[in-house]
């Protein structure tokens, strides 16, 4: 199913990103919208810069991709000190991430992908061929419109992942 996610956690703190470098992974793409920082944080806080030091440290290589703008993204890039970003991702759609990765010389199969929606995120990461990481929403009250859409076809989305999954169906209800 191409929704499903390879893990549902309840924030980046429950992943255990030693394991998966320990697996092979190498890279990681996040989102950014509530996903590492909700829409009214105007600059990562120090905490959250520290977790992706923490990340850094381990020995990936992280890059923010996001349908946000490129001022929005240029400024946590810079606080996090990461490898780069890709804004207007346009996710679902792949092109534009797919492009970005080729250009940087990456290997789909090394990459693990962070996101809250399973109809963009998710999606996108799967048609990567992506490890595939669902993040609980970090604000639901801050999302957008179009982003309220998105979950309400999610329920009938969940319901065909547990058809498949059932395990990763319900840590997505229980979110
Ligand atoms: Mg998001």
């Amino acid at each position: 199913m191409k929704y499903t996610p390879r893990e549902v956690v309840k924030s980046i703190d429950d992943i255990d990103f030693v394991k998966l470098y320990d697996e092979g992974y190498r890279i990681i793409i996040s989102d950014l919208d509530n996903t590492l920082a909700p829409y009214t944080m105007e600059y990562p806080t120090k905490d959250l810069i520290n977790r992706i030091e923490e990340i850094k440290n381990i020995g990936f290589e992280i890059y923010l991709v996001s349908n946000n703008k490129k001022k929005r993204l240029e400024i946590f890039s810079k606080a996090f000190n990461i490898n780069g970003y890709l804004e207007k991702a346009h996710k679902p759609k792949i092109n534009k991430l797919t492009k970005y990765l080729k250009e940087l010389n990456i290997n789909t199969n090394l990459v693990i992908g962070l996101g809250d929606q399973l109809v963009t995120d998710i999606l996108a990461f799967n048609r990567l061929n992506s490890y595939s990481i669902l993040v609980k929403t970090i604000d639901t009250k801050t999302q957008k419109w179009y982003t309220k859409i998105n979950r309400i076809r999610e329920k009938s989305i969940i319901r065909q992942i547990k058809k498949e999954n059932i395990e990763i169906g319900r840590k997505i209800e229980e979110l």
